[in-house]
């Protein structure tokens, strides 16, 4: 039997995937076609993922292919324990949304657009290692401006100080997160623990990467924003968003850098390493799914570091906004920007899911919280929804959408992206680089790239619209906005 024959189809985007024990089934979600693109070992990681200890609901979204452990692209939802590998080793790895107010028609000449990627490189590195010493215009933060960073997130102080406009951290999903006991002073104390034990080597260039891209498949695209229709509901939803139609806006994706990889590995290390101790199975065999009861040392340890990683996330986005706009306004003077929000795929959160609390890991997945949810009551959101920021590829375009009530069925979230369809050994050894060079020349997107990677081109990823309305079918949220891609600034 064939992977996705074992999907069980319930309406024609949704269906669920038994798991034999006496359990509630998977959700998932996703058309006929799409459900085709799952192959065996994402729908094992899937199954192992739902059997594993205190975990009540695993959702499978339609970008989903297999990841560490779990898959990317899925939800799992657990009331009593903490798992690291479905929050990933890039923590908060998130999507963020920036809108100017500059008619497309002021981009359209491509020099214009060839001096913004200049300007924007020039403040914004991109590539694994580099930080802010490596370009012309970064901002250097020094060592205890980071720490305030890391541990307190995006708070006024940290903004003021770093040039980050305040008024940005209400539109973040989460501006700044805690420690296990709710506290700022017990991150701090974490932190003081790791670097006393060096768990940070060259910290302070780590610290350097606040404002930075990183590389693979992390990226800052120049968008176009074109409403999906002039209804009611998208022109509410497009106004609480503050998006402009038929203005430039830009898109960033990325996470927590060096940080947040070493704060994930080592939890991987020191978990792996007591679940040998102690001669527990691992979940479906995988090292991956190594777990914590919650109320442990070792699950307040991890919360703790993820929460490290998160806001060093949060406050790198925030910075890079920052210095996109500063770009912008170099070549383009006098215009202005202000941020549509941020959000992350890959993280943990404490919800309120069938009544009670319980960590949702979303995996490759995005929160969507619809209007009225209680979660959303002081924010700019509460009657429409949030905005949920969609990377597809540069070529179909990427989503800006807002969450229907029928969310509640995947715990209230979508997919984060199209997914990867081809692996990128597969893509560099099958696709011609001339063909995807040319694509792009025909499009009229434009790259700093001198050759676009293959591993990364639009075809390496899963059909956008049919990820589109797999969410749409299933009525999980509807589309706002397309952003259509004029340039892209990638490793
Ligand atoms: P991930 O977080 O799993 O690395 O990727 C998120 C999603 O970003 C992918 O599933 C893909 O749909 C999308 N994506 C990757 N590269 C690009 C890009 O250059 N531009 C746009 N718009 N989307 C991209
Ligand atoms: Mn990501
Ligand atoms: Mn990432």
């Amino acid at each position: 039997m064939s992977a996705s024959e074992a999907i069980i189809a319930t309406g024609e985007a949704t269906g669920i995937l038994p798991t034999g024990a006496s359990r509630t089934p998977i959700t998932v979600i996703g058309t006929q076609a799409i459900r085709e693109t799952f192959d065996d070992l994402c729908i094992q990681q899937a199954i192992n993922s739902r059997n594993a200890p205190g975990v009540t609901q695993v959702v499978l979204n339609p970008d989903a292919h297999c990841g560490y452990g779990a898959p990317i692209g899925c939800v799992m939802v657990s009331p009593s324990h903490i798992y690291p590998g479905p929050v990933g080793v890039d923590i908060k790895c998130s999507m963020s949304l920036l809108q100017l107010d500059i008619p497309a028609e002021e981009i359209e000449d491509r020099r214009v657009r060839r001096a913004l990627i200049d300007a924007i490189c020039e403040r914004t590195p991109t590539g694994a290692g580099r930080g802010a010493r490596h370009v012309a215009k970064g901002r250097v933060v020094d060592e205890r401006l980071g720490v305030e960073a890391l541990v307190s997130g995006a708070s006024l102080s940290v903004c003021q100080q770093m040039g980050i406009p305040p008024e940005w951290a209400e539109r973040c999903e989460d501006s700044a997160h805690l420690a296990h006991d709710h506290t700022a002073d017990s991150l701090a104390m974490r932190l003081e623990e790791l670097r006393f034990r060096n768990a940070f080597p060259n910290f302070c260039q780590k610290i350097h990467q606040l404002g930075s891209y990183g590389g693979g498949n992390h990226f800052g695209e120049c968008e176009v924003v074109e409403l999906r229709d002039r209804e009611p509901d998208t022109l509410q939803a497009a106004n609480a968003f503050g998006l402009r139609d038929g203005h430039v806006a830009f898109l960033s994706h990325c996470g927590s850098r060096g940080i947040g990889h070493q704060l994930a590995m080592g939890q991987f290390r020191e978990l792996q390493c007591k679940f040998a101790e102690w001669g527990i199975p691992l979940p479906g065999g995988d090292r991956e799914l190594v777990y914590a009861p919650l109320g442990s040392p070792e699950a307040d340890a991890y919360i703790d570091d993820m929460s490290l990683g998160a806001n060093f996330a949060t406050v790198n986005h925030l910075m890079i906004n920052a210095l996109v706009l500063e770009a912008f306004q170099e070549v383009l003077p006098g215009c202005t920007g202000s941020l549509v929000y941020f959000i992350s795929h890959n993280i943990a959160r404490k919800e309120i899911v069938d009544h009670r609390p319980a960590w949702v890991h979303r995996k490759g997945a995005t929160r969507a919280f619809p209007a009225g949810h209680h979660a959303l009551a002081d924010t700019p959101f509460a009657e429409t929804g949030h905005p949920i920021l969609l990377p597809g590829n540069p070529q179909a375009g990427s989503s800006v959408m807002v969450a229907t009530q029928g969310a509640e069925k995947s715990c209230y979230s979508v997919n984060h992206g199209a997914g990867r369809r081809l692996g990128r050994k597969r893509a560099i050894r099958e696709l011609d680089q001339k063909a995807v060079d040319q694509s792009f020349d025909a499009a009229d997107i434009l790259t700093n790239c001198r050759q676009y990677p293959r591993d990364e081109a639009p075809a390496t990823y899963k059909d956008f619209e049919e990820v589109l309305r797999s969410v749409e079918k299933a009525d999980l949220a509807r589309e706002v906005a397309r952003l259509r891609a004029k340039f892209v600034i990638k490793d």
